[in-house]
């Protein structure tokens, strides 16, 4: 397309005299991931009031816009936030890489992540989620879906909104064993609590509940009904772990005589508001399901390298893409995938099925970055308001450095974005027009006065848990906390 064609793009709205913005992001690189895919070299991004008002060739929007603070583009690529499906923020931020890494997948959540979790007290609850937020913000993420592993939940929110991230979080829930006594809840009491966060968070916020469950073979049929009602009932999602190894669906065969996603879909769980972390051992008939209610699937790639799932070897990505369905991108927690850039979880979401499959075609640059913006929004039910740079949408907005090794030279933006950039370069971020982010530093939160909370934080609750300390490399002398 010619830059004439850019400059009557559809998704800007014509505007007689001056419209006023907030924030005029003028000249930059701008990667819009509207329906066409447009990328505007010399590009502007106007945002008034949280939203963006003006997407277009940088000529056009300055003439019509005049802004309370511009920015000098030059030097930026401009791209829409990501959107992580799968993380938990609690427990796993302050204790990130203390579970060994040669643990099979039961030892790994049972004897280590459990005591971990239930060690926990509000106050480092709210530093967890914390120093989650402050790494996504830090690379480019401005939204995620958490995974229904709080404890503390109005700890947890007050920290987040702090921190300025646009989230969807729940409660622990579950009603069947094996669960550490810390956490243990009858179907009534796991009802009530989800009835409970919805009230209180269950709207109209940057942060807001979900009626989450943990999942895998830890509900009961009541509990389920009763979650996937409740998502109706108050137009939420719902979201919960499902099949990342054998054990899930070995569970629902040996209990129900049918595969896990067959079995939630007689319950009437599945639909265009269910997110399902993980779904790698998964059969034809159960993506024949998920594709037809329109579930949402949480790959999360880096975690299923480090916890040995499979998910190269028997793992469905592309044939879930090929069948429509929506396939997002999570990091999951800080001791499967010690890292939460989502920009590492991309490359890997594009690289390891063409070596799987010998195949260079497979996941395309442009459908993993795809699958981190526009899916990511979708799942959570917020595909109009943010997964791209067009007008009306909320301003959540990532200004990349392409002043460094990684962004030179720059020529096709989306093998830049999936192959060569990560959160390093991330420079400037905006949530809902908010800059979170300025010249790498959050502007929400002291983040050296985080580190130290986070650290402390982190050696109570492994103190607290009584796990042994398995680093294979003799560590001597006394350490100090960080900063
Ligand atoms: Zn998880």
């Amino acid at each position: 397309m010619t830059a004439d064609d850019r400059s009557h793009d559809a998704s800007e709205r014509p505007a007689p005299g001056l419209q006023h913005a907030d924030v005029l992001i003028d000249g930059a690189v701008v990667v819009t991931m509207n329906a066409r895919r447009d990328v505007l070299l010399d590009g502007a991004v106007a945002i008034a009031a949280g939203r963006i008002v003006a997407v277009g060739d940088a000529s056009a929007v300055r003439a019509r816009v005049t802004a309370g603070e511009t920015i000098v583009g030059r030097g930026f690529v401009v791209t829409p936030g990501l959107v992580n499906t799968h993380i938990h923020v609690t427990g796993e931020p302050i204790t990130r890489g203390f579970v060994p890494d040669d643990t099979p997948f039961v030892e790994n959540v049972f004897q280590w992540l459990c005591p971990l979790y239930a060690a926990q007290d509000e106050d480092d609850e709210r530093t967890s989620a914390q120093l989650a937020a402050a790494e996504l913000l830090l690379s480019g993420t401005t939204t995620f879906l958490e995974a229904g592993t709080v404890g503390f939940l109005d700890a947890v929110v007050d920290g987040l909104l702090e921190a300025g991230i646009r989230c969807r979080v729940g409660r622990w829930i579950w009603d069947l064993p094996p669960e550490p006594s810390v956490y243990r809840q009858t179907t009534h009491d796991a009802i009530s609590r989800l009835e409970d966060e919805l009230a209180r968070y269950g709207t109209g916020g940057l942060v807001e509940a979900w009626p989450m469950v943990v999942g895998h073979t830890t509900c009961s049929d009541a509990l389920w009904s009763a979650a996937s009602g409740l998502a109706r009932e108050h137009r939420t999602g719902l979201n919960f772990h499902m099949s990342p190894a054998a054990m899930d669906p070995e569970h629902f065969l040996a209990t129900f005589g049918e595969r896990p996603m067959v079995h939630l879909d007689g319950l009437g769980v599945l639909s265009d508001r269910t997110v399902m972390a993980h779904c790698v051992h998964v059969d034809d008939t159960e993506i024949d399901v998920i594709a037809r209610r329109g579930a949402s699937v949480a790959h999360c790639p880096t975690t299923a390298l480090k916890v040995a799932y499979g998910v190269t070897q028997i793992g469905k990505v592309p044939e879930m893409l090929a069948r429509g369905i929506n396939v997002t991108i999570g990091t999951d927690g800080n001791n499967a995938a010690n890292s939460s850039d989502m920009y590492r979880a991309v490359y890997l979401v594009a690289g390891l099925y063409k070596d799987a499959r010998r195949d260079p075609t497979q996941v395309p640059a442009e459908v993993a970055y795809q699958m981190a913006t526009l899916h990511g929004a979708r799942a959570l039910g917020l595909a109009d308001e943010i997964g791209s740079v067009e007008v009306g949408k909320r301003a959540d907005l990532v200004l990349h450095d392409r002043n460094r090794p990684e962004w030179t030279p720059l020529f096709n933006v989306a093998n830049q974005l999936v192959y060569s950039a990560d959160g390093r370069g991330v420079h400037t971020v905006f949530v809902e027009g908010r800059k979170v982010v300025d010249a790498y530093r959050l502007t929400t939160l002291d983040a050296g006065e985080l580190y130290e909370r986070a650290q402390r934080a982190g050696e109570g609750v492994i103190a607290r848990a009584g796990l042994p300390d398995e680093s294979k490399w003799p560590a001597r002398g006394k350490g100090n906390a960080g900063a």
